[in-house]
């Protein structure tokens, strides 16, 4: 089998095809033969796993995938890169490239047709253009995923991992933390790609949780709060809830009082209790 985090073979196999990297499509292929190795150990596979990668390049990973996993759907939306991937994959028989957009793909159907009875779980070096949107894509799936092993923008796995009430925390925080438990496993630098990004990298992962940390009556109208209570940083929740929400700013204040909570708060300092309760006192 071909070293697929060699450059010299990374290039050979794309000229082949004639094929160059696409930037728009966030096309930096892992070079570091550690890493992904580690990623497929991280996302905990097994015979009976199913695994679901977004964006195979030239299929660094997912041939790690492969080798640890009963299954390996893998989403590519480059069509470019299939001869490619038939070259790289041929040794292996449990890979199925399928040509499309992540984002528009009927995944519970494609998870009964193909991977019925198995476990589920996402592992991939993400295209960086749209990170939050896949990742929340997964997570409000209701689909039967056990976890997301991503690599992802440092800075983007510092926000979806950060504590809720911390400074680094958004309105994405509250979500992945509303779905699932979060950690931060090991920082990966620019230079391990081909060609190398602007910024530096980490993995992630988000173990999904059985049931939300917090009841929530309506989750629509909870994450609308969460979102317009982030939506202006500076301003205290009081001004982002009623401008976000076009809520009279007196009927939040009280809201805000009934949950326990200073007039001046700020979103970054609430807890997942904190919306909730909020959340419900304003729908009321
Ligand atoms: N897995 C390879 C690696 O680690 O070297 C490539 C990762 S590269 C960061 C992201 C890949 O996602 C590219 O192959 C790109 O073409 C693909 N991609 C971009 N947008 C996509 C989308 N919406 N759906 C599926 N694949 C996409």
């Amino acid at each position: 089998m071909k070293n697929l985090s060699d450059i010299n073979v990374i290039r050979s196999v794309m000229a082949k095809h004639g094929v160059t990297f696409n930037k728009g499509l966030g096309q930096n292929f892992l070079v570091d033969p550690e890493v992904c190795p580690s990623m497929a150990e991280y996302a905990g596979l097994d015979e009976n796993t199913c695994v679901i990668e977004v964006g195979p390049g030239v299929g660094v990973l997912t041939a790690e995938l492969a080798k640890c996993a009963g299954k390996v759907l893998s989403f590519e939306l480059d069509e470019r890169l299939l001869p490619v991937l038939d070259e790289t994959l041929k040794d292996f028989d449990n890979v199925e490239i399928i040509n499309q957009d992540i984002m528009k793909a009927d995944l519970a159907k494609l998870i009964e047709e193909k991977c019925k009875g198995m476990k589920i779980a996402v592992c991939a070096n993400l295209p960086y253009y749209i990170t939050s949107p896949i990742i929340m894509m997964f997570l409000e799936s209701k689909l039967p995923i056990d976890s997301i092993t991503v690599m992802v923008q440092k800075e983007a796995a510092d926000r979806l991992c950060a504590e809720v009430g911390s400074r680094d925390g958004g309105a994405v925080t509250v979500a992945v933390n509303y779905y699932a438990e979060s950690e931060i496993l090991f920082f990966v630098p620019k230079d391990s790609f081909l060609p190398p990004p602007k910024v530096d990298s980490s993995v992630i992962k988000l173990t999904l949780r059985d049931k939300p940390p917090v009841e929530v009556k309506n989750e629509e109208f909870f994450f609308k709060v969460v979102k317009a209570a982030f939506s202006q940083r500076r301003k205290t929740a009081e001004n982002s809830i009623s401008a976000g929400l076009g809520i009279p700013k007196a009927n939040v204040k009280v809201a805000l009082e009934q949950a326990g909570l200073p007039a001046t708060v700020r979103a970054e300092k609430m807890t997942m209790e904190d919306f909730a309760n909020l959340a419900e006192i304003l729908e009321k």
